[in-house]
């Protein structure tokens, strides 16, 4: 039954999780099991029919799974939502169930480096093609499709420079190019971005980030119409890429306070920034917030707010950076993002490594890049910490 849209907190709190006139437990328990009782052979002959929406195998369907698929879907303003147990196996699921051998994806040069390795490591043995799209070059997208394209992979904010790439205007190229648009909305989360609305089809998540927020578990979710994402769902069950009940529980606990973690996060990011932008040992700041920032009116247009993610350039390149990070005493050196703990990562050790050095400057990306992950501490301590490592770099 379709419902008014609520606020983003309330669908946070409450979408797939209502209990009213139940005598229930307030929270989602933990279905931990692998397999359910059925009722009689009626209802396995109802379930084998698809007939009948019982539970019965926990790879193709669990309660506790199914309450986050909702929430998610809730969120992002989609018919469905199937999680899984990565991003990376989201991402696989999305790829297999749209495109076969002789088909090709157009997707950007700054996507994540995992989803560089799916496409140039894994999708060849499939024999899918990817295109990869130079940012600069993302104006004159329309040339990389071909009659082969099945498939359009876009993410911003991009990692680690935080660019942003217009959703609605490249989307409308996908689909007039009849691709499925997916838009990885990892760094933005649908507090932010709705790429839905904005004319995408999919949406995938490494949900392992600020979906969970809490650093504790890895997840992946794809939401999107069902037409879309009933296949999906079936490359899931097929792959055996699901998720493990126990994560489904603490992602829910986590999707609960993602609006109130994310406004939190974007308020310090603006703090961060507008320091680091000021100070004399910083050569340049990427924040997507800053009016001199090259996506600012992009992400402006797009974006609700601008983000969790601050990456800079450090005056006196690769030594100092490593100087730097090693000298934060309260921002933890750890190459994921999205928990309610500021993290800081080198690119160039960690997403980046052994790329070329053409290929990095193509990137925007260099030995004095570091990136931040910025938590819900208070913002005083934040900055103080980073004054104290950059004054010891
Ligand atoms: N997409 C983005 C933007 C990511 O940053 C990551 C992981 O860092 C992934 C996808 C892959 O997600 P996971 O690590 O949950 O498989």
């Amino acid at each position: 039954m379709k419902r008014e849209r609520r606020g983003d907190s309330t669908e946070c709190v409450h979408a797939g999780e209502d209990r009213h006139g139940s005598n229930a437990p307030i929270t989602t328990e933990i279905a931990q099991a692998s397999v359910f009782v059925l009722k009689n052979t009626e209802e396995l002959r109802r379930y084998s029919e698809g007939k009948s929406d019982a539970y019965m195998y926990s790879r193709y369907g669990n309660p506790t799974v199914r309450a986050a698929e909702e929430k998610i879907a809730a969120l992002e303003a989609a018919e469905d939502c199937v999680v899984t147990s990565s991003g990376m196996s989201a991402e696989m699921c999305a790829l297999l169930a749209v495109c076969e051998a002789g088909d090709e994806v157009v997707s950007m040069m700054d996507i994540y480096g995992g989803t560089i390795k799916l496409f140039e490591n894994v999708l060849p043995r499939c024999g899918i093609k990817t295109r990869l799209v130079p940012f600069g070059d993302l104006g004159r997208m329309e040339k990389y499709f071909s009659k082969k394209t099945r498939m359009l992979f876009l993410e911003t904010p991009t990692n680690p420079t935080l660019r942003c790439a217009d959703i609605e205007s490249l989307a409308e190229i996908g689909r007039r190019n009849n691709a499925c648009v997916v838009v990885d909305n990892t760094f933005a989360t649908p507090v932010l971005q709705k790429p839905l609305k904005l004319g995408a089809d999919v949406v995938v998540h490494s949900a392992t980030k600020y979906l969970g927020g809490h650093s504790d578990l890895t997840a992946g979710a794809l939401a999107g119409a069902k037409k879309w994402i009933d296949p999906m769902r079936a490359m899931m069950i097929q792959t055996g890429a699901c998720l493990d009940p126990g994560a489904a529980y603490l992602l829910l606990r986590g999707l609960k306070t993602l609006e109130v973690r994310v406004e939190r996060a974007c308020v310090n990011a603006f703090e961060v920034a507008s320091f680091l932008r000021r100070h004399d040992n910083v050569v340049r700041v990427m924040y997507p917030g800053l009016p001199e920032s090259e996506s600012h009116q992009v992400a402006a247009r797009q974006m609700r707010d601008f983000g969790m993610m601050v990456s800079f350039e450090i005056r006196g390149g690769g030594k100092a950076a490593q100087r730097f990070i090693d000298a934060l005493k309260l921002w933890y050196l750890a190459p994921s993002l999205g928990g309610v703990e500021s993290t800081v990562s080198y690119p160039v050790l960690a997403s980046h490594i052994g790329l070329p050095q053409k290929q990095l400057e193509l990137l925007g990306v260099s030995a004095a890049t570091v990136r931040l992950s910025v938590g819900i501490e208070n913002s005083a301590d934040l900055v103080a910490d980073l004054e104290q490592a950059l004054a010891n770099a």
